[in-house]
């Protein structure tokens, strides 16, 4: 994710925070300081509760992250943007057990932080943990008291809310494992987004009836994210029956190292591509791809030779791989595009247009990919 600024490291692992973040600090220190009435100090309250209920959603993600890595998932970044975290890392297993750890582990921090805090604040806070009407006259002021009971019950809410059971909460994912424990993992998928999309429909139908918007917004964001989920599965679950010499385009234009940002904005012009592999005697030396070309143009000279700015290090893809796993490498590494070849002689290149086209023709007519179809079901 671009726009982003690194703040520091944990085991590896970036913690980014977005450039609008600090939008959500101003936001929150208006809000406090002008519905409590509290002013100055309501304002400050708002900064430091939002300060701390950032630090509770990096370990929050931090549990997922370090749970996914134990698995060898890998995981790039977590990044702060103004809704909460996102943790970005490789796809997660399709192991229910694994799955479940993973899903789990970032609720589980918050209800660790929850019984800590109770132990740290029970001598100092003996009945007003548990007393809703105490916490709310408390937001807002400026006290060691209200920050806690403040804190206290958000990580409880924020623990609360992602176990919803509706992708693309951890709920949605923690339902989806425990159904493919005993059933085939599609179908698994099918019920845990059908009931994500339930779940959405009557929160959409609470907030209309009580006027909260954010809470309609809230159910379209489910909504939405569970029927993403649902595609996302049966995308791959099409692919998995498919190769990539099925799907990938030969004829293609590639570079040589030696040619210039001008030919290579030629080519990306005068041709339907996009994305250039680049060849010396034969063989895949790097990739060209209109993202990198745009920021190299707007940093470089126009006769810069493309083996400066090309990605090297970029994969080669066999015929005989299969397009999940393609399909995964793609994402994973935010690629559009990557070569296809035979012991080092380049053939072609796959993009994932090409694996929109193949998904949608598959599933269309699954007849176009017999032997396909009938290798994986056998499998
Ligand atoms: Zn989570």
């Amino acid at each position: 994710m671009n726009n982003a600024i690194t703040l520091f490291r944990i085991r590896g692992i970036e913690i980014r925070m977005h450039v609008t973040f600090p939008l959500i600090l101003i936001w929150a220190a208006f809000y406090f300081g002008v519905f409590t009435s509290q002013g100055w100090e309501g304002a400050a309250f708002g900064v430091i509760v939002t300060l701390i209920l950032f630090a509770i959603v990096v370990l929050h993600e931090l549990g997922h992250a370090l749970t996914a890595r134990g698995f060898d998932v890998p995981v790039k970044r977590i990044v702060l943007l103004p809704i909460g975290g996102v943790s970005q890392m490789g796809s997660i297993p399709e192991k229910p057990s694994q799955e479940l750890a993973i899903s789990i582990a970032g609720p589980a921090v918050n209800l660790v932080l929850a019984v800590l805090l109770v132990l740290a604040g029970r001598g100092l806070l003996p009945d007003k943990l548990t007393n809703a009407s105490a916490l709310m006259s408390n937001v807002g002021k400026l006290t060691f008291e209200s920050i806690f009971l403040y804190v206290f019950a958000t990580n409880i809410f924020i623990g609360a809310f992602n176990l919803l059971p509706a992708f693309p909460m951890d709920g949605g994912r923690v339902l989806r494992a425990l159904l493919a424990t005993r059933l085939e993992y599609t179908r698994a998928t099918g019920i845990a987004v059908a009931i994500g999309q339930i779940a959405a429909w009557g929160l959409g139908l609470w907030g209309f009836m009580s006027g909260n918007l954010l809470l309609i917004l809230v159910a379209i964001f489910i909504y939405m994210g569970a029927g993403m989920e649902g595609r996302t599965v049966r995308l791959r679950s099409v692919l998995r029956d498919l190769r990539t010499e099925d799907a990938y385009s030969r004829n293609v234009s590639t570079l040589s190292p030696g040619q210039t940002l001008q030919d290579a904005a030629d080519l990306t012009l005068h041709s339907s591509q996009a994305n250039f592999p680049v060849c010396k005697d034969g063989e895949v030396v790097g990739l060209l791809t209109l993202q990198g070309l745009v920021q190299a143009l707007k940093q470089q000279p126009v006769d810069t030779p493309i083996d400066q700015i090309m990605l090297t290090e970029v994969p080669l893809l066999e015929p005989s791989d299969k397009l999940f796993q393609v399909q995964q490498k793609l994402s994973d590494n935010g690629y559009d595009a990557l070569p296809v070849g035979k012991g080092g002689n380049f053939l072609g290149i796959i993009t994932s247009r090409d694996i929109n086209e193949i998904y949608q023709l598959a599933t269309s007519s699954p007849a176009l990919f017999p032997k396909r179809v009938e290798a994986g079901q056998s499998a």
